[in-house]
């Protein structure tokens, strides 16, 4: 704690120490003139206000002294027993220590109760009105038994009386007091307040005008009319009117005229005979007024934060959207939102343009005629079949290939099609449909494919010429006689033979590759374990004659599949060449063949020993001419596995590879079991 923080504190102190003496006095000056009674207490509004500015101050031990004996002296001093006074002292210290920890207890967040918030809403006031009520009762409570430990009689009217002008003194100083003495720390760091304009300036001071005037006119003057009922209609002005500071202000002008005017004898509640009911009926007055000016004004400030609060957010939304929308306008690829109504609630404007300017009338999706809409082999597409309407019944339908031809776009137009199920709160879902428009891709993709096809037959011819050739002239070595230059020839040639074999290798993974995206899928029942065990004996043989390890395999019961059984002996054919030939040098190959049966496909499982896939490569591997293991010493074209998969998704199926635990790695892919009625083929 700094030297010029504790003499702050110690200002404050004595500033609060001076105004809460003043309350006292003023508070006792009541019961001077009426009859020993006390009319008003504002000392507890004070001490309250006092106590939550102080709540952490370095000065907390002084002020706890000081309000006691000031409470004590002030009580002796203007009259009571000495005995009594002390009592009073501790009483009071009782009370600010009980509003402080249940302040602190039910609204921790206010200003003086360890938070810096001030009056919020209409829940705050009551909280804080059951604070007060709880505070003051359990102080009287202590109060009464101080007194008949001190006195020996019980006063119960002046118990009673002491509760309601305890109560009305903490609801509007203390209230305030909060109130304020957050907005000023809040000022202090926060932005500049505002000036209110002429006109608002003008509305707040004929507020309190009238109503000065009013209660004035009701209390001040002896017309003998009991007009404190209408006096109620303007504090509710005030409180609908003004803000929460201004209503605090509007309570105190109006308690202070109630309370003056009853001690002077004036008013409707001067009528009262007996001045003990007269001072709870004016302090009932004055609690009510502070609670429904507070409840208004707080209420009023709560709506008005409320509608900034939403109207910053509907800004904040309307920009947003404004964003969403210019993003989706301007993407290229077509999004539609579909209702389960066949509505369409969202269109950007690819989509239209992709479908050949074609626009259902009402937004109402029309039949697949009415855009045009083919099966990529040009067969049509049924209503039902079409993209939203799989997705609302929870189908997940990913890049369907759709072919769209129409006056528009008379040559036609494959856009590949994506659409999932978008869920509402209410339960209801509409369909999500992107549109990609692939007809370049396309045919680029089967311009080259078929390019591959002629340049792999073309090549094959000259390539045979070239092995024949070869071969010849290596016969014709054979007879001539020793000479310097015959081992250079030999080695040439040897050379020239393993060249024209890679090349007869990348011809044909070419020629493989062009087949397996072109020829027709003719799909049969497959016995899988017959084509596994065939291909494995193969393969064991070719290992054996060419003097590497015989690799061991463990096939599993596999279920047949409805494929093409050419394709699918491709298929595994690549995948165990790969496990046997991506195997370090001298170890002996291990594959262990599972499959299961899940719904309609059979996943097939082929997990080896080998030297593993390098880390981030495993998608990449299935991609054209990619070899993750380029360079080292395993020949390859790096078409083997673009091929499996393009085997794989033909047939409808999926294709993967990950790490297997034990070391090596896992090839799994997916065909149609053979008992599945319809396999679903993909269309090409
Ligand atoms: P390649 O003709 O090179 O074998 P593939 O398309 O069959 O071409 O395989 C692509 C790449 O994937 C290979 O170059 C190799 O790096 C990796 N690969 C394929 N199968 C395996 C395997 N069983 N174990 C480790 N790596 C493999």
């Amino acid at each position: 704690m700094t030297t010029t923080g504790y003499r702050s504190s110690l200002a404050r102190t004595l500033m609060f120490a001076l105004l809460y003496a003043a309350a006292v006095y003023a508070g006792r000056r009541t019961a001077m003139v009426a009859d020993g009674v006390t009319l008003i207490w504002p000392a507890a509004g004070v001490a309250v206000v006092w106590f939550c500015a102080h709540r952490d101050a370095p000065t907390r031990r002084l002020d706890t002294v000081l309000l006691v004996v000031i409470l004590g002296v002030g009580n002796w001093r203007t009259g009571a027993p000495w005995d009594v006074s002390v009592v009073a002292g501790f009483v009071g210290l009782i009370q600010v220590s009980l509003f402080q920890w249940a302040l602190h207890r039910w609204r921790p967040n206010l200003w003086g109760a360890g938070g810096h918030e001030p009056l919020r809403s209409p829940r705050d006031l009551w909280v804080l009105f059951a604070v007060t009520v709880f505070t003051c009762v359990g102080t009287h409570l202590a109060s009464m038994l101080g007194r008949v430990l001190v006195t020996g009689s019980l006063p119960v009217a002046v118990s009673a009386m002491a509760l309601a002008r305890h109560v009305a003194s903490i609801l509007i100083i203390g209230a305030a007091g909060i109130h304020l003495g957050a907005r000023l720390s809040r000022w202090r760091d926060g932005p500049p307040l505002r000036r209110p304009s002429f006109w608002r300036a003008a509305e707040i001071g004929g507020i309190f005008a009238l109503s000065i005037a009013g209660h004035l006119g009701a209390f001040a003057y002896e017309h003998g009319l009991p007009l404190s009922f209408a006096l109620l209609g303007l504090t509710v002005l005030a409180g609908t009117r003004l803000r929460t500071p201004w209503v605090l202000l509007h309570n105190a002008v109006i308690s202070t005229i109630a309370v003056q005017c009853t001690l002077s004898d004036r008013g409707p509640f001067a009528q009262v005979p007996d001045v003990g009911q007269r001072a709870v009926i004016v302090q009932l007055f004055d609690i009510l007024v502070a609670l429904v000016g507070l409840a208004l004004a707080l209420g009023r400030d709560e709506r008005v934060t409320l509608l900034t609060a939403l109207d910053e957010e509907k800004t904040a939304l309307d920009t947003q959207k404004n964003l969403l929308t210019a993003v989706i306008d301007s993407m290229a690829d077509g999004l539609a939102v579909i209702g389960a109504d066949g509505r369409v609630t969202l269109r950007n404007p690819a989509v239209t343009e992709l479908l050949g300017g074609c626009r259902s009338p009402d937004d109402a999706l029309a039949g697949s005629d009415w855009y045009g809409l083919y099966h990529v082999d040009g067969t049509r597409y049924a209503d039902e079949e079409l993209a939203y309407l799989r997705a609302l019944t929870g189908e997940d339908v990913r890049g369907v290939d759709m072919l769209v031809r129409n006056p528009a776009v008379p040559e036609g137009r494959v856009v590949r099609v994506t659409a999932t199920a978008l869920p509402h709160p209410d339960g209801t879902h509409s369909a999500v449909v992107l549109f990609h428009d692939v007809t370049a891709e396309r045919r680029h993709r089967d311009e080259l494919t078929s390019f591959a096809g002629v340049v792999a037959h073309d090549l094959l011819n000259p390539l045979a010429s070239v092995e024949g050739w070869t071969a010849a002239t290596l016969d014709a070595l054979d007879g001539v006689p020793d000479h310097p230059c015959l081992d250079q020839a030999h080695a040439d040639l040897a050379r020239l033979t393993r060249a024209s074999a890679r090349m007869r290798g990348l011809i044909d993974g070419l020629l493989a590759y062009a087949t397996a995206r072109e020829a027709a899928v003719a799909a049969s029942p497959v016995d899988l374990t017959e084509v596994v065990a065939d291909i494995a004996q193969a393969r064991a043989d070719a290992a054996v004659a060419a003097g590497k390890p015989e690799p061991r395999f463990t096939i599993a019961e596999l279920p047949p599949v409805q494929a093409d059984p050419v394709l699918v002996r491709q298929l595994v054919d690549n995948l165990v060449g790969n496990a046997i030939k991506y195997t370090a040098p001298g170890v002996v190959p291990r594959l262990v063949i599972t499959a299961a049966t899940t719904g309609e496909m059979v996943t097939v499982r082929i997990v080896d020993n080998g030297i593993g896939i390098p880390e981030g490569q495993h998608d990449a591997i299935f991609g054209n001419f990619h070899r993750a293991h380029a360079g080292s010493a395993y020949a390859g074209t790096g078409l083997g596995l673009a091929i499996c998969k393009r085997i794989v998704e033909r047939h409808g199926g999926d294709i993967s590879a990950a790490d297997d635990p034990g070391g090596g790695s896992c090839f799994t892919f997916s065909l149609p079991a053979a008992a599945a009625a319809h396999p679903r083929l993909a269309p090409v």
